[in-house]
């Protein structure tokens, strides 16, 4: 089977500096090119999906990992998942901090009886794992949080702006899984729950996966990824179960995007927000979304 990717920065406000976009296109194609490599030397859907995530939150620019947003009380909580579509297992991180790569965190916990850990738990799991203490706040990142305290506008669309990432890969045995890293919508209450953590916001099985990024809340409400993983397992293509999905969501005012693939290759993303920032292998090239 040939494998397929498709990867997202997060959606948001049109970029209207084109100098901008491009930048934002080369370092997603970057990340493409790179894992792609890897499935077509028979890299895991699962492998390759943490592998994207990874380079994703080391890159500052993306709201996960390095260059996370602040929530409210100045502090940085990250949340991951992994959901691995073939073994239909989902593991995940929620609010953790001081760690460089939270979906690190969710690839360990694939293997672990407690699957979901949160807030200390993901300490004493970093420990457990040997991890280094790593503090993944940037000025850029301070610099709107003081911004945005100084205002005293705390926007419900925080994220428009934000970068959360994401990956669906289907890998050359045909299994398809999903990885989703976030720091959260952005000056959010202390406790906060995103959806990056919870199938809603990431969610595969061997005939389809999901990432999704936006309004946490509203992808919550919709079941946004179940939603459209269960369609497509019932029989509706991609591109509807897609269409219709996010018809819903916009009679409802939800803000969100997604990135889908299915089990015969079918490389999807729709959204209801301006811009959707993702890449994917398109016949020996790398397509954009935006
Ligand atoms: N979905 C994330 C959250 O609400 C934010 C984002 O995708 O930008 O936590």
């Amino acid at each position: 089977m040939e494998p397929k990717l498709i990867i997202h920065g997060g959606a948001g406000l049109a970029l209207s500096d084109p100098d901008r976009a491009q930048s934002v296109r080369i370092a997603l194609a970057q990340v493409v090119n790179e894992v792609q490599q890897a499935l077509s030397t028979g890299l895991s859907a699962t492998e390759a999906v943490i592998l994207a995530v990874t380079r994703l939150e080391d890159e500052p620019r993306y709201n996960a990992g390095t260059g996370s947003v602040l929530q409210s009380d100045g502090q940085i909580r990250m949340s991951a998942s992994v959901m691995d579509g073939a073994k239909q297992r989902f593991s995940g991180v929620i609010n953790i901090s001081g760690v460089r790569n939270p979906v690190l965190l969710a690839q360990y916990l694939q293997e672990s009886p407690d699957r979901v850990v949160s807030e200390t738990g993901g300490q004493y799991l970093a420990r457990e794992m040997n991890l280094p203490p790593y503090d993944p706040t940037t000025v850029r990142r301070l610099e709107e949080w003081f911004e945005q305290k100084k205002s005293g506008i705390v926007q419900r669309a925080g994220a428009l702006t934000m970068g959360t990432v994401g990956a669906v890969a289907l890998d050359q045995q045909g299994q398809i899984s999903a990885a989703t890293s976030t720091g959260g919508r952005g000056f959010e209450r202390n406790g906060r729950v995103s959806d990056s953590a919870q199938p809603a916001g990431n969610y595969a099985n061997d005939c389809c996966g999901v990432s999704c990024t936006g309004i946490g809340e509203d992808i919550i409400d919709e079941a946004a990824a179940v939603r459209i993983v269960l369609r497509v397992t019932d029989g509706m293509n991609l591109t509807e179960a897609l269409a219709k999905t996010i018809g819903e969501a916009k009679v409802r005012n939800r803000d969100y995007g997604v990135i889908a693939l299915d089990h015969h290759g079918t490389v999807g993303w729709d959204k209801n927000m301006p811009l959707l920032l993702a890449a994917y292998t398109a016949e020996g090239t790398v397509g954009f979304s935006f």
